[in-house]
């Protein structure tokens, strides 16, 4: 098959033929209908998050075809069609895994990372991790969801009620999730890259009540900040930008450095914390 491999951190991928994986006990082969790329590929490429093999097949947000199972798989049918996600096993043991915070494990394994993903033709994933997909979305539709809209939506749990929101950096995650508060009734504030018109003209078409520059203040205070960019130096600008009792979360899995900040910058209001 042909697969798109990743010989060294810093060098571009290069178009391989190698063998079609053997599905494993509990594993699906699928043929890759579609795989949409992900911030974290790119950290992959850069070195920014080392990979634990080489080469590597990277990609995370899969929409394959079952063409085979391996021992024990019967969870999907044959030509059904289904999605895998970056995570892509857990040790079912640790004390995150037994509350039901799985996606914390401390010995989870992911998908274009730790076992080869979907920049291929084929690949094999374990199918307790694998999501059956509605038929009402096309493949490149769907694919974005598998980790944009899937961490993202997450993200935007973790900030409960607050009404408005701020989203830093406006790419493949928060304009899926700008649909999704707005849906919910709540208020999106969109902070792009400085002159970034066109994500900035998105964001208003989508929905946000305001879009603009990160370095600029939004016209009211927010109730949470999602900052969305791998970007540290934006942290101080969401705390500027929120409410007493706002939270900010960070829903990249890397990000650069965070400077350090006065801590009596928080709404400009000369002195309180949390
Ligand atoms: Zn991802
Ligand atoms: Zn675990």
């Amino acid at each position: 098959m042909r697969a798109m491999i990743l010989e060294a951190p810093q060098t571009p991928l290069k178009l391989c033929e190698v063998p079609i994986p053997e599905p494993q006990e509990g594993q699906v082969l699928l043929e890759v209908k579609a795989c949409a790329v992900c911030r974290t590929d790119l950290h992959i490429i850069d070195g920014e998050l080392p990979p634990p093999r080489l080469p590597l097949i990277m990609g995370h947000q899969i929409v394959g075809q079952v063409i085979r199972q391996g021992p024990k798989a019967k969870r999907f049918n044959i030509g059904q069609r289904v999605g895998v996600p970056w995570l892509s096993k857990t040790c079912g043991q640790c004390r995150f895994c037994l509350s039901h915070r799985e996606n914390l494990c401390e010995a989870a394994l992911f998908t274009g990372y730790h076992l080869n993903g979907g920049f291929a033709e084929f690949c094999t994933a374990n199918e307790d991790y694998c999501y059956p997909l509605p038929d009402h979305y096309s493949n490149s539709q769907v694919a974005p969801l598998l980790c944009g809209g899937l961490i993202g939506f997450r993200a935007l749990g973790m900030t409960g009620t607050a009404q408005r929101l701020g989203f830093y950096g406006f790419g493949a995650s928060a304009h899926i999730l700008l649909q999704i508060a707005k849906d919910q009734g709540k208020e999106v504030y969109a902070f792009t890259r400085p002159g970034d018109a066109p994500a900035q003209s998105l964001a208003k078409k989508l929905g946000a009540v305001w879009a603009g520059s990160s370095e600029e203040r939004p016209p009211v205070l927010l109730d949470a900040a999602i900052v969305f960019a791998p970007v540290g130096k934006l942290v101080p600008g969401a705390l500027r930008s929120i409410d007493k009792g706002g939270s900010v979360i960070c829903a990249g899995i890397h990000m650069s450095d965070i400077p350090s900040f006065p801590t009596n910058l928080f709404t400009g209001s000369g002195g309180y914390f949390l």
